[in-house]
């Protein structure tokens, strides 16, 4: 009998749905969050053997608790297997204490765990269903490679990204422009906001209903659950043979998926001490901690930590769900979570653009550890827990934190603080000699419509 786990949704007015229509609904009617019903927990023996398992072994075991009845484990096996073929190095700083690199992906950024098997998965249930995509996305810069690189090559799904042409950098622009096949982009003389407001004027319009336009959003379910393996994934290299080995986690962090991943890996069975929650100026989750008083931050402040500038942070209403919370996609609360429980797993902590810069200097001044903004933030939050935490600074005690950018992406910084510039990850390298495609358009709603008519 088949028996699938079910998703509800943060706002608790949409139905429940089987995972394949969570994936491809992406947000819940009522505008709330999809989450599992119930969390799947592992055996002791099923996280200790994780040890002799390759990554997409792991991937396969933790994101199949999720899919149950949902997924043929063999296409599971083949869609992780394809999905990660990178590395996912841990880095000794000290003592326990290390530095989990999630940059060697296509496009150097962590995003790209979730992002290539989200579209792995979407292509999977679309191909099944014999139905087809278009995703349409806005791009300042990074979000548009990572979508264009995880999706490409795929059936079913066709990806049109739109960027500013004055405010990408080459690099950037070039990440998107030489893959081709199913990704094609459109350069505007106009603003980031510009096109998005392009992108959502063409989502409601009735004109295009035909096209099955989809936004690949940041907040699908497909999306936060890729990002519990890496937790286990790291457990399972860095935990002591003998006995009793509780880690600590910190996670640079802006929308929260990182650290939502996290959370679930530790309601699964994992077993972590503390996790260490570190954001820039966007404070806002921090000053809730301390203080039980939500206040989302309007307009964000302009961090060097720049994809996690973040005001209102979208995964907070999945964190406050979980423990027993309600808080809507506008700051609303409508329960308050379980906050002794919350302070008792979480650790939060705001970082300065001064602290972060510091930071990075002393890594690699004291550890030859090289750190970008991000991931600096978080390592800079795990020396503070360990300050106000003395016994975390054991010698014995696991401590693991976050690198979710190459420094290769922030090179101004770098050469600023540091004084070189860093060498590029082979995913980056090479983009120079390969040969460009892509459309301009003016910036004009009808012209927009008028293209995807004739291009799709
Ligand atoms: C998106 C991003 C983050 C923040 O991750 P969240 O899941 O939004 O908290 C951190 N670092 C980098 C480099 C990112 O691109």
């Amino acid at each position: 009998m088949k028996n699938p786990l079910l998703y509800y949704s943060t706002n608790r007015q949409s139905p429940l749905l089987t995972f394949e229509k969570a994936l491809l609904k992406g947000q819940a009617p009522d505008r709330g969050l999809y989450m599992p019903e119930k969390i799947p927990v592992l055996t002791t023996d099923q996280i200790m053997a994780m040890r002799e398992m390759e990554y997409h072994e792991i991937a396969s075991i933790v994101i199949g608790s999720f899919l149950k009845d949902v997924i043929d484990c063999e296409i599971l096996k083949s869609l992780v297997r394809d999905a990660y073929n990178y590395e996912v190095p841990l880095q000794h700083v000290y003592d326990r204490k290390y530095v989990m690199r999630l940059d060697q992906g296509p496009t150097a950024s962590f995003k790209d765990f979730a992002g290539r098997m989200m579209g792995r998965l979407m292509n999977h249930y679309l191909a099944e269903q014999g139905g087809e995509l278009l995703i349409l996305t806005a791009t300042s810069g990074d979000t548009g490679s990572a979508i264009a690189n995880a999706f490409y090559g795929f059936e079913n799904i066709k990806v049109l990204v739109l960027f500013p042409t004055g405010e990408v950098t080459s690099r950037q622009r070039k990440q998107m422009t030489t893959l081709g096949r199913n990704i094609q982009i459109l350069g505007l003389d106009a603003k980031f906001d510009d096109c998005q407001t392009l992108v959502k004027q063409a989502f409601s319009d009735p004109d295009l209903a035909h096209l099955s336009l989809s936004s690949a959003n940041s907040i699908n379910i497909g999306r936060l659950i890729p990002q519990i393996v890496y937790y286990f994934y790291a457990y399972s290299r860095l935990r002591n043979v003998s006995g009793n080995d509780e880690v600590v986690f910190s996670v640079p962090s802006g929308n929260f998926g990182d650290m939502m991943g996290g959370m679930l890996a530790g309601k699964m069975g994992l077993p972590v001490r503390k996790f260490v929650i570190a954001t820039n100026e966007n404070d806002e989750f921090p000053v809730f901690m301390k203080e039980q008083i939500y206040r989302k931050i309007e307009p964000s402040k302009n961090c060097i930590s720049s994809a996690m500038n973040v005001g209102h942070p979208s995964n907070l209403a999945r964190l406050f769900a979980l423990y027993g919370g309600q808080l809507d996609e506008k700051g609303q609360m409508h329960s308050q979570p379980d906050i002794e429980q919350l302070r008792k797993d979480i650790f939060a902590v705001s970082v300065t653009d001064a602290e972060t810069k510091n930071t990075i200097k002393q890594a690699w001044d004291k550890y030859q550890l090289l750190l970008e903004p991000h991931g600096a933030v978080g390592w800079c939050g795990l020396q503070e827990f360990i300050e106000q935490n003395p016994d975390a600074g054991h010698p014995d005690q696991l401590c693991i934190s976050l690198e979710t950018a190459h420094p290769a992406k922030f090179p101004e910084q770098i050469r600023d603080i540091l004084g070189f510039d860093p060498e590029l990850p082979p995913s980056l390298k090479g983009l120079e000699e390969k040969s460009e495609q892509y459309d301009l358009l003016e910036n004009d709603y009808k012209a927009f419509n008028n293209y995807l008519k004739t291009k799709y």
